[in-house]
C-alpha cells in the first residue's frame, strides 16, 4: 500500500517488504541496510508556514529519496516526517553511508516553493542486517537508536557501531576496482543446470556471473552488477556473458543433446539501439541449431516502457531467442498485458519457492502464477529450490522447470560439464 500523501510505500508495507528481504540475506557477506531519514525540527516548518507546506516538504523529500534509491531497493514513509529506506544487497557500511551523504548533498540545494526557499536538514540513522540486527522491529530499533545518537552528538548521519573489520572495509572504491576487472579478466560464468520437472533431466542452465576480486574474493553479483550497471561496464560485460555462454553451450549440445542457456539482460541494455545486433552476431559467431539462448529480463523492465520493450522482444523471438521474465511475482505489473507479451517462460521468483511447504498463501500464489502461465502458453520456471519436498511439490502442481541448491549451485563451466557428465536422476 502506498502513502497517500508522498506515494512511496506505508508503514505497513515497508515491514513486510523488510520482512522479506531479511529471509533471503542468507549469504552473510552480503547485506542490507536500513537509512531511518528524519526531518530536523519539522514542527518549526509547520509553525513557521502552514500544514499545507509541511506536506509540500515531505512530498520534495520523498521524491529527492526516491532519486537516491537503486532500483532495487525500497522507499516508505513510517511515520509522520520519518522516511525509511532499504538498501538490497549491499556490501559494507560505508557503502549505505554513501547514500546517505548523497540525500545531505541533495538537501543542500534550496527547495522553492512558492518564492520561498526553504533548507530542509535532515538526520540520518543506518544499521546493517545481518550485522546488527536480523529481525525487522530489531533493525527498525537500532537504525533509530543510530539515529537518535547522531542528533545528539550534532552529527547528521549515525551508523550503528561495527566491528574494526567492518569499517577497515568501508573505503573501497568499487567503481574504480570493476573498470580494472574488466580490463585484466577478473570475471568468471558459472552455470546453475535446470531439470525438467517431467522428466528429471537436466534441460540448461543459467549462466550467472562471478568476479574473484584480487584482494577481498568473491564478491556478490547483487553488489557490483548495480554498479557496473552506473557505470556503463555492464554492457561490454554483458556482450562477453552472451558470446562466453553461447560458445560453452554450443559445445554442450554436440555432447549431451540440446541445451538452453539463460543470460541475465539488465533492464537499461533492453533498451538501447544495438541489443538486437549484439545478440544476433553472438548467434552467428556462436549459436547452432542446437542452442536456445533464453533472454531473463526482470519483470520491472516490461513495465518501464513496454511498448518499446514489446517490439524488441518480437524482434529477439523471431531470431528464435526465448524470452523468460526473471523474478516473476516482485514486480507489481499489471496482469492486463499479459495477452500481448512477447515471452515465453515465467521464472517464479524464489522468495516464494523458499518456504512453499510451509507457507499456504505462497503456495496458492505459486498455483496462480502457474495457471496464469498455462493459459497463455508460457512455461514456468521455479528457482531456489533447496529441498527434495519443494521440488517434488513442485511437481505436483505442473511446474516445468527446477532450478535451486538441492539440483546444484551455480558452479565453473568445467565443473557445469563434469556434472552433466555424472548426472544420473536425482537421488535423496
Ligand atoms: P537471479 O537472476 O535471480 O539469479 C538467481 C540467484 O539465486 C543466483 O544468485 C543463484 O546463485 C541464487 N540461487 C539459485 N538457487 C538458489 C537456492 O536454491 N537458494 C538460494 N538461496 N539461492 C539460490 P547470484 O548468482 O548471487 O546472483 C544474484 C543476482 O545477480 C541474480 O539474480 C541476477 O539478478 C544478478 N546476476 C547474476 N549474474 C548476472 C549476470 O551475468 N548479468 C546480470 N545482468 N545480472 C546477473
Ligand atoms: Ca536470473
Ligand atoms: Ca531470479
Amino acid at each position: 500500500m502506498e502513502d497517500k500523501l508522498t506515494q512511496v510505500y506505508d508503514r505497513e508495507t515497508f515491514f513486510k517488504l523488510l520482512a522479506r528481504h531479511i529471509i533471503s540475506v542468507h549469504d552473510h557477506k552480503v547485506k542490507l541496510a536500513l537509512l531511518v531519514i528524519d526531518v530536523d525540527r519539522f514542527d518549526r516548518i509547520n509553525k513557521l508556514y502552514d500544514y499545507p507546506m509541511g506536506d509540500r516538504v515531505l512530498q520534495h523529500l520523498a521524491k529527492l529519496l526516491h532519486g537516491v534509491k537503486r532500483d532495487q531497493d525500497y522507499l516508505a514513509r513510517i511515520g509522520d516526517n520519518r522516511f525509511a529506506l532499504i538498501l538490497i544487497n549491499i556490501m559494507n557500511a560505508g557503502h549505505a553511508k554513501l547514500a546517505a551523504e548523497k540525500i545531505l548533498r541533495l538537501l543542500e540545494t534550496p527547495f522553492v516553493i512558492d518564492k520561498n526557499k526553504l533548507l530542509i536538514e535532515a538526520t540520518i540513522g543506518i544499521s546493517l542486517c545481518p550485522l546488527h540486527a536480523s529481525k525487522t522491529t530489531a533493525l527498525l530499533k537500532e537504525s533509530e537508536i543510530a539515529l537518535k545518537t547522531a542528533r545528539k552528538n550534532k552529527q547528521h548521519i549515525g551508523i550503528t557501531e561495527s566491528s574494526i573489520e567492518e569499517q577497515l572495509s568501508d573505503n573501497w572504491d568499487i567503481e574504480l576496482d570493476i573498470g580494472d576487472a574488466v580490463q585484466t579478466q577478473q570475471f568468471s560464468i558459472y552455470y546453475q543446470p535446470k531439470l525438467s520437472l517431467q522428466t528429471g533431466k537436466p534441460i540448461g542452465a543459467e549462466a550467472l556471473l562471478r568476479w574473484k576480486h584480487r584482494s577481498r574474493g568473491f564478491i556478490p553479483p547483487d553488489v557490483f552488477i548495480p554498479i557496473a550497471e552506473k557505470t556503463g561496464y555492464i554492457k561490454p560485460i554483458t556482450s562477453w556473458i552472451l558470446n562466453s555462454t553461447l560458445r560453452h553451450s554450443s559445445t554442450w549440445t554436440k555432447k549431451w543433446g540440446p541445451l538452453s542457456v539463460s543470460v541475465n539482460i539488465p533492464p537499461e541494455l533492453i533498451f538501447q539501439l544495438d541489443l538486437k545486433d549484439f545478440v544476433s552476431n553472438a548467434i552467428k559467431l556462436w549459436g547452432n541449431d542446437h542452442v536456445t539462448l533464453i533472454l531473463e529480463i526482470l519483470e520491472r523492465s516490461l513495465v518501464e516502457d513496454t511498448e518499446k520493450c514489446f517490439s524488441i522482444l518480437k524482434e529477439m523471438q523471431a531470431m528464435g531467442v526465448k524470452i523468460s521474465i526473471d523474478d516473476f511475482g516482485t514486480g507489481y505489473s499489471s496482469l492486463s498485458y499479459f495477452k500481448l507479451l512477447p515471452i515465453n517462460e515465467l521464472k517464479i521468483d524464489q522468495s516464494f519457492v523458499f518456504d512453499l511447504t510451509k507457507d499456504k498463501a505462497n503456495r496458492n500464489l505459486v498455483r496462480l502464477m502457474i495457471d496464469l502461465a498455462n493459459n497463455f502458453d508460457l512455461k514456468t520456471v521455479a528457482e531456489g529450490i533447496e529441498d527434495r519436498e519443494t521440488y517434488n511439490l513442485l511437481s505436483d502442481m505442473g511446474c516445468n522447470t527446477a532450478q535451486g541448491y538441492y539440483i546444484s549451485k551455480p558452479m565453473p563451466q568445467n565443473e557445469f560439464e563434469l556434472w552433466l557428465e555424472n548426472f544420473d536422476m536425482l537421488s535423496d
